[in-house]
C-alpha cells in the first residue's frame, strides 16, 4: 500500500476564511517537501501506482504520491514550483466545468471560495509533466445522483478535459470523498484506470485511500502520514477484525444509551424544570 497524500490549497488564509484548514501555508508545504527529500522518500505518480496495482507488484520502499483536489490557482503559482525544486511530481484533479472560475461549492462548507486554474495554466502543468485528473464537471456528491447524471459528471468531465488539454485523463477523484460501489463501477466503465477516495471503505484501484494534509499538521503528524502509518491504521480499521470491533463498540454504545434515562424523563421527574422549555 502506497501512502497517497491529499492537498487542496497551498496558501496563507486566515482561519475564519478556511474553517476546515484545507489551505497549507507555503512555508509549511516547503518544510514538508524538504522533509521528504531529506529522508530519501521517492515520489511516484498516481499513474505509476495504477500500473503497480494492475500488475500486482510491490511498491518501492519509502515511496509516496502527492495529489491536489479541486485545481486551485495556487497549485500552479506556489505548489508546483516548490515540487519542481525537489524533482517531485503530483496529480491535480480538476473540476472541468469550473475552469477559469471559482470553487463556489465551498460556500456549502462554510469556507471562502478560491480561484481555480485556467485552461492555460492547466495546459502548462501538463506540459511540465504533472498528471491531470478529473474531479467531475460541477463537484456534486455523486452518491446522491442517479446513474445517468453521475455517469455524465464522470465521463463528460473526462472528455472535456482531454479535448481542452490535448492530454489523456486516466485518473479520477470523488468530490467530498463520496463514493460507493455503484459510483466506483461507473468510474471504471467511463475508462479511468484508478480513482482516489477518502479513508473509509475497502482499498482498491477505484478506492485508493488518501491521508489529508491540513494547515495544522505538525512535523510528527505529517511524518506519520508520509510513512504509511496512517494508511496502515486505515487498513487495520477496515479489516474484518477492525470492522467487527467497531460493530461491537457501536452496539455497546447503543445499549449504554438505552440504559440511560432520557433527558425528557429526567426533567419530567424534576418538579422544578419544564421539559418543554
Ligand atoms: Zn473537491
Amino acid at each position: 500500500m502506497i501512502p497517497i497524500l491529499m492537498y487542496h490549497q497551498v496558501a496563507e488564509l486566515p482561519r475564519e476564511l478556511d474553517p476546515l484548514g484545507l489551505a497549507v501555508p507555503p512555508d509549511r508545504f516547503l518544510q514538508q517537501m524538504s522533509y521528504l527529500a531529506l529522508h530519501a522518500y521517492r515520489c511516484l505518480s498516481l499513474l505509476d501506482v495504477a500500473c503497480i496495482l494492475r500488475e500486482g507488484r510491490r511498491a518501492p520502499a519509502k515511496s509516496f504520491v502527492l495529489t491536489f483536489d479541486d485545481g486551485y490557482h495556487d497549485v500552479h503559482s506556489t505548489a508546483c514550483p516548490i515540487l519542481e525544486r525537489f524533482g517531485f511530481t503530483a496529480t491535480i484533479f480538476l473540476v472541468a466545468g469550473r475552469m477559469d472560475a471559482s470553487s463556489d461549492w465551498m460556500g456549502q462548507e462554510g469556507s471562502r471560495s478560491g480561484v481555480l486554474l485556467s485552461w492555460v495554466e492547466a495546459r502548462d502543468l501538463a506540459r511540465r509533466g504533472f498528471v491531470l485528473g478529473s474531479h467531475t464537471l460541477s463537484h456534486p456528491r455523486l452518491t446522491q445522483l442517479d446513474d445517468p447524471s453521475a455517469f455524465a459528471e464522470i465521463r463528460d468531465s473526462r472528455l472535456l478535459l482531454e479535448d481542452r488539454l490535448c492530454a489523456p485523463v486516466d485518473v479520477f477523484s470523488y468530490p467530498y470523498s463520496d463514493s460507493d460501489p455503484r459510483i466506483e463501477r461507473l468510474v471504471e466503465s467511463a475508462g479511468y484506470t484508478a480513482a482516489c477516495a477518502g479513508e473509509v471503505g475497502p482499498w482498491s484501484p477505484f478506492h485508493l485511500w488518501r491521508a489529508q494534509c491540513v494547515r495544522d499538521d505538525t512535523t510528527l503528524s505529517f511524518a506519520l502520514k508520509a510513512s504509511g502509518w496512517y494508511h496502515r491504521r486505515i487498513a487495520l480499521r477496515e479489516s474484518p477484525p477492525g470492522l467487527f470491533l467497531r460493530r461491537c463498540l457501536r452496539m455497546l454504545r447503543r445499549s449504554r444509551g438505552n440504559r440511560k434515562p432520557s433527558r425528557v424523563a429526567v426533567l419530567s421527574n424534576d418538579p422544578g424544570r419544564d421539559p418543554e422549555r
